[in-house]
């Protein structure tokens, strides 16, 4: 029986799941290495030690800031959102975190250095008002000015987009828009629980053309509930239509701590109410190819892009690259000289902890050498193609002789292609890139994977 190199899982079962498998509760989308269920809190003090050590010469830093407010929470979200806010305890978590992004600003491995890149995400960032916008970013930028920073980029809900609150966020600097679309058919944005319609995005849209952002990506889910063939080609052709400069493509994945998986739970079914996962990489892959018919280029696993001479990543590739990033706000992750950390996930709590000037930090994970060469190689091979000689260059690893049993099996099944420096996935290989992912995970690091 032949089995996978790493998990000796028979390949005639995992064949049986690429092709059949209903989508089950649980993470599928791969963010980062080594995974969340290994950071601990014993780990966070290494944050403030590497705090306390001289600047880097040579590593680009970023800052993350993040907005955990929404108009409605989606049935499919597992992120940690409030719904309910007013303005004052909006205010309250602001200052928070401007409070804690001031405690980084001024310790020595920070102090100094000018942010590469901004972003802000949530939530929604756009929930923001105007003068709420403008206090955020007025200070951040008294802390770490923004004046060599090459992208600053922001998370939008359309529905709560205006004009005014379009040129607010191009006027604090904005070069990546983000509207989190997802679908185009009302029916289906309503019953999973989006709160805006068609109609919004039509006109976030159009304002925000008319301003001259630098990069607007739309954001879409492939698989939805109540999404079938014909309403997702639908969607793929407005999307094609509106010529935005990039396309973010996402396969739904129903996470435990999700609307649907509750349902499922009082249901008592297993089996969530979207497409299975054979579907889903169809659709994305009916998406790349008519994005590819009118002149996108496919990016990454999840992108297609109009320009990509033009349209860089900022953000994405110097985090996986190993940029430092101060992360602020509530169960923000950050990353610092090789150690990750998540915030403190309750809103109360967070602010309650940093008002007293301690840190929010939960967890932490350090990583070691061969950690971070891995996590480089894992994220990267989500890009479709990666160079053996990068590898060699930076890390001193190659990795056709590392990873030979993995890369040969990718091979064999098709998911891959092999030239004498590089590894290329094929289409069928990076649509389903956050599963074969785990094959290169260390073996005390594998934990489920749902497909
Ligand atoms: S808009 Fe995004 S963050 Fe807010 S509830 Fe929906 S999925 Fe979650």
């Amino acid at each position: 029986m032949i089995t996978t190199p790493t998990t000796g899982i028979p390949i005639t079962h995992l064949a049986d799941k690429k092709s059949h498998h209903a989508t089950e509760a649980g993470n599928y989308f791969v963010a980062n290495y080594p995974p969340f269920s290994f950071w601990q809190k014993e780990q966070a003090f290494a944050v403030d030690k590497m705090l306390d050590s001289p600047a880097p010469q040579d590593v680009p830093l970023g800052v993350y800031f993040h907005i955990p407010f929404c108009r409605k929470r989606c049935h499919f979200c597992y992120f940690k959102v409030y719904t309910d806010k007013n303005a004052s305890e909006i205010r309250r978590y602001i200052h928070a975190g401007l409070a804690e992004f001031a405690r980084y600003a001024t310790r020595p491995y920070i102090q100094g250095r000018k942010p590469k890149f901004v972003y802000f995400g949530g939530g929604t960032p756009s929930y923001l008002s105007v003068p709420q916008l403008k206090e955020l970013t007025d200070r951040m930028k008294d802390l770490l000015p923004w004046d060599e920073t090459e992208e600053v980029a922001f998370e939008a809900e359309p529905g709560t987009l205006n004009e005014t609150k379009l040129t607010a966020i191009r006027e604090i600097g904005v070069t990546r828009l983000s509207l989190g679309v997802e679908h185009f058919d009302d029916h289906i944005l309503e019953s999973n629980g989006r709160a805006h319609r068609s109609g919004e995005i039509d006109r976030a849209y159009r304002f925000a053309r008319g301003l001259g952002f630098e990069h607007i990506n739309i954001d879409l889910i492939a698989g939805m509930m109540n999404d079938t063939e014909e309403l997702w080609k639908m969607a793929v052709a407005k999307a094609v239509e509106m010529q935005p400069d990039c396309v973010t493509i996402y396969q739904m994945e129903v996470p435990y701590n999700t609307g649907i998986y509750k349902q499922m739970q009082t249901d008592g079914k297993v089996t969530a109410p979207v497409a299975d996962w054979e579907t889903k990489r169809a659709w994305v892959n009916y998406a790349f190819s008519e994005f590819e018919k009118n002149g996108y280029t496919v990016t990454s696993a999840y992108t297609v892009v109009k320009n990509p001479d033009k349209i860089k990543f900022v953000y994405r590739d110097m985090l996986w690259e190993g940029a430092d990033m101060i992360a602020s706000g509530v169960a923000s992750f950050g990353h610092l000289g090789g150690v990750h950390y998540q915030n403190q996930a309750d809103i109360l709590p967070y602010m309650e902890t940093v008002e007293r000037g301690e840190s929010p930090i939960f967890r932490a994970y350090a990583t070691s050498p061969d950690e971070r060469f891995l996590r480089e190689f894992i994220l990267k091979l989500k890009l479709g193609m990666v160079r053996s000689s990068y590898y060699q260059r930076k890390f001193g690893e190659n990795v056709l002789v590392r990873f030979a049993p993995q890369l040969k099996w990718m091979q064999d099944e098709g998911f891959a292609n092999m030239g004498e420096d590089e590894i290329r996935l094929t289409r069928d290989g990076l649509l389903q890139v956050d599963r074969l992912l785990h094959e290169f995970f260390m073996s005390h690091h594998r934990t489920n994977r749902i497909v």
